[in-house]
């Protein structure tokens, strides 16, 4: 199968294959659309089956960086950038390095940052080579560092706006969120929930990670197969993606769906079977853009937290929109939310 023809091609404006011998480095990097500005979005360290399965990840997270950049009104395109974590490859200065010089050979058409499996340092090691990087250390209160601490505070407003619209509630008081992976995003959400009252159930592939959780909250553990299917008010998928699927959906017992992890659907069609059983799903792209907020808002310079904390104010009020029109016509939370973003996109192309 060539890459054109992938399920997931999309009309990518390009696809770099990176395969570096000097740090064994593979990458790929994703631009889906520039339209809107250079393609931002993160890198991804993981084990992937093979090439094949990275290949699908980077460009589904890409496009997903599209829609996510468009209706957060960021000057961004969309892109994404995948490195194959292998043995022949360790974790090293040199291979975020050699990265970077792939980044740097696109001029500033991709600008790349943490994601999963990633650093603020990885990033510092990134920024030696190109300029096209953000998510570097931050100083005092301007703009910038991990973005993750920004991502779980939209997540965190996202929530509460869904459990009022779902649930009624005007507090997160006694109102029980389910947290699938304690990681960064994870672990700054379970801190503001459990500051607002709600109660706990968290689960971990990553004992170390299960613990810090542990030990600084009052948390119920589960393990990691049973958690997406806690009795609970609230699911929030803070790990990976492809977990609501034909399969999962039916056992689901929250009532509201929403979390950090890119690409929670499986497929479109997800969409519609948890609207299908009442379970309202907030749709991850647009619950989990404060971090690339605050990479927009350090990229481009001349802002601070104070700023970037606003702009993730507005998470909230986009959500409502959604789920008012969800509410009145009865169609899935993602396919509004797909063609509001692919609406941005395509005013901003002819502009
Ligand atoms: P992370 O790697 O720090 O945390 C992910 C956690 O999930 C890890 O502790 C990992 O062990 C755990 N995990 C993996 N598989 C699991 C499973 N099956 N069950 C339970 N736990 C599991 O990553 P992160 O930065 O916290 O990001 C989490 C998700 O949010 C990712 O999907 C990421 O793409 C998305 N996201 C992150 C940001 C950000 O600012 N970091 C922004 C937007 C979206």
């Amino acid at each position: 199968m060539s890459v054109f023809d992938h399920p997931e091609f999309d009309q990518h404006e390009s696809v770099t294959f990176i395969d570096d011998a000097d740090t064994g480095l593979q990458a790929i990097i994703a631009i889906h659309s520039t339209a809107l500005g250079p393609a931002a979005g993160g890198c991804r360290r993981w084990q992937y089956a093979d090439s094949k399965a990275a290949l699908t990840d980077a460009l589904r997270l890409s496009r997903g960086m599209t829609y996510k950049n468009a209706i957060a009104g960021l000057k961004f395109g969309g892109g994404k950038s995948v490195i194959l974590a292998t043995d022949d490859a360790p974790k090293s200065p040199q291979l975020f390095r050699a990265f970077g010089r792939a980044v740097d050979a696109l001029n500033g058409q991709y600008v790349t940052a943490e994601d999963v499996g990633c650093s603020v340092d990885d990033m510092r090691s990134v920024n030696e080579v190109t300029r096209y990087v953000s998510g570097l250390p931050k100083s005092g209160a301007s703009a910038g560092g991990d973005p993750s601490p920004m991502t779980a505070m939209g997540v965190f407003l996202g929530i509460q706006a869904a459990v009022r619209e779902r649930l009624g509630k005007d507090s997160l008081q006694d109102v029980t969120v389910a947290v699938q992976g304690v990681g960064h995003v994870g672990l700054n959400l379970c801190r503001l929930l459990h500051e607002a009252g709600a109660r706990l159930t968290v689960a971990d592939v990553n004992r170390h990670n299960l613990q810090l959780a542990r030990d600084e909250l009052p948390v119920t553990e589960v393990a990691p197969n049973a958690l997406l299917f806690s009795n609970v008010d609230v699911l929030a998928p803070c790990a990976l993606g492809n977990v609501l699927t034909a399969q999962t959906i039916p056992n689901i017992q929250a009532r509201v769906v929403a979390g950090a992890a890119n690409n929670q659907l499986a497929t479109e069609t997800d969409g519609a079977r948890l609207a299908a059983r009442e379970i309202l799903y907030a749709p991850d792209y647009v619950i989990n853009a404060g971090g690339i907020i605050n990479v927009a808002h350090e990229y481009f310079g001349n802002s601070s937290e104070e700023k970037v904390l606003a702009e993730v104010g507005e998470i909230p009020r986009r959500l409502e929109k959604i789920f008012a029109e969800a509410a009145e016509t009865g169609e899935a939370t993602n396919l509004i939310a797909d063609r509001m973003a692919r609406r941005i996109v395509a005013a901003g192309a002819k502009g």
